[in-house]
């Protein structure tokens, strides 16, 4: 494929900061990728959110037998898309605005592989989330600052609500940093590749996200205060007790486990 200069010059484009357009520029890692991507679970389809000029498009039209769809909001890069890969379906527009339920039967499963927009990374998780029941695997691209809150481990400064949503949800496995010239243009940081891999749903599930966002809602304040006061009626000091916890613990001590045993005093 030609570098991304030489193919915007000729479309008169430029890379738009306001779309995150990065461009992946490493032939190495884009065959990582793609490799990771189609050898996890099982799907019927695959969709590819953002493929740009195509460089991991290309090699996954290469490498995979099953129906590809893409979706990239800008017109231009549509259009030329579109030129070079004829035999794909491409969605014109913001990912964020399809209904899943117009794209796939019930009774199928996609796999979702993105080097994300960044300035889209939690709507996009959430996304995946609200969808999860079609969804074999997605395999995402963020800025390392991010991933590094969604892989976080208690008691550290990333660790928080989002980390514990994300694992709710779903395993995550680390494929690893992408240095920041492996795109062009260079972004000013370093990108992390992870896979996510859907988790079943507990009965829980909604009580414990409930719980976690209050328990988090002032960061530096002792948890029990902050539950205190979203769930009045609970008598958290005791239920802390019970299920072993201090009454002065913050909440970025607790893990995922602890969450969902606490969710069970919420009615
Ligand atoms: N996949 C390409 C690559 O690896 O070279 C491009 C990645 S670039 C980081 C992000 C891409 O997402 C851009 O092509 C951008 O136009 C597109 N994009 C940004 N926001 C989008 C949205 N809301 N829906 C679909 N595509 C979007």
């Amino acid at each position: 494929m030609a570098h991304p200069k030489e193919i915007l010059n000729a479309l008169k484009a430029i890379p738009l900061k306001s779309l995150s357009q990065n461009f992946l520029i490493s032939p190495h890692w884009a065959e990582k990728l793609v490799d990771a991507f189609l050898c996890e679970g099982h799907y019927d389809e695959v969709w590819e959110i953002g493929p740009g000029l195509g460089a991991l498009t290309q090699i996954l039209a290469g490498k995979t037998q099953k129906p590809i769809r893409l979706f990239e909001i800008d017109k231009k890069l549509s259009e030329y898309l579109q030129e070079q890969f004829p035999q794909i379906p491409l969605h014109q527009g913001d990912f964020l605005d399809h209904d899943w339920t117009q794209l796939i039967s019930p009774h199928r499963k996609v796999a979702v592989l993105s080097n994300l927009p960044y300035h889209l990374s939690s709507p996009m998780i959430f996304k995946m989330a609200e969808n999860k029941n079609v969804l074999s695997h997605f395999l995402f691209t963020f800025q390392k600052e991010f991933a590094d809150r969604l892989i976080a481990k208690p008691n550290t400064k990333n660790y928080g609500g989002l980390t514990l949503i994300t694992e709710l949800h779903f395993s995550l496995k680390n494929l690893g940093t992408l240095p920041a010239g492996a795109f062009y243009p260079a972004p000013s940081v370093a990108s992390q590749a992870i896979l996510f891999i859907p988790k079943a749903d507990s009965p829980e599930i909604q009580k414990t996200i409930t719980l976690i966002k209050a328990a988090f809602s002032h960061r530096r304040k002792k948890m029990a205060s902050n539950l205190k006061e979203v769930f009045p009626e609970v008598p958290w000091e005791t239920c802390l007790e019970q299920a072993g916890i201090s009454s002065q613990i913050r909440a970025e001590a607790l893990t995922l486990e602890q969450f969902k045993l606490l969710a069970n005093n919420i009615k």
